[in-house]
């Protein structure tokens, strides 16, 4: 299977959350063992290209995909979580949404100090999330070899943001 065999996995829902948004639903790519393997399998070959040694998943898309990755490849996974989700001290980081504020949440102890995580999630907007994952990683004492998703839409400018603070990005399949 290429990307281009992906793309028609994904199922696209009109108004939702919100009229005029078009949402791009990848539970149906997720649905499709074949397609699912497919898009884990190319996305572990994205981190064994960029060296990453750890992956960190954004909950709650990113752990579906991160945490495959991470164990088709043997590797720690790091889960980047909503408030008040994890049992220990935390580091967290606010950030902005288009009305209102998010946390995100990170485990300080799940990060090995200078290692190079590669940060997964399903999908790249604004890329508000992303940035925000990253900063909390880097705090927390990693290195983000890079960012990968299974979608991009670059109209919406997060891969342009997240490159201009320094991090690499990836996408399997874009929706222009
Ligand atoms: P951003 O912070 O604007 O880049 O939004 C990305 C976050 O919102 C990710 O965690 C996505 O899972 C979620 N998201 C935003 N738009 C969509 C969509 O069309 N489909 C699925 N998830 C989306």
């Amino acid at each position: 299977m290429t990307p281009e065999d992906l793309k028609p996995l994904v199922r696209t829902i009109p108004d939702f959350p919100k009229p005029g948004i078009l949402f791009r639903d990848v539970t149906t790519l997720m649905g499709h063992g074949e397609g699912f393997a497919a898009a884990v399998g190319m996305m572990a070959d994205k981190v064994q290209a960029c060296e990453g040694q750890a992956i960190a998943g954004i909950e709650a898309r990113g752990f579906i995909f991160g945490a495959a990755i991470a164990a088709k490849l043997a590797m720690p996974f790091i889960p980047v979580r909503k408030p008040g989700k994890l049992p220990v001290p935390v580091l967290a980081i606010d950030y902005a949404l288009e009305y209102g504020t998010d946390t995100l949440e990170v485990d300080p102890g799940a990060v090995v100090d200078g290692s190079r995580i590669v940060l997964i999630d399903d999908l790249l907007a604004t890329g508000g999330t992303a940035l925000a994952a990253c900063e909390l990683l880097r705090r927390a004492g990693g290195v983000v070899a890079e960012a990968l998703f299974l979608v991009d839409l670059p109209d919406l400018g997060g891969a342009e943001r997240l490159r201009r603070a320094g991090v690499a990005v990836e996408a399997l399949l874009d929706y222009p």
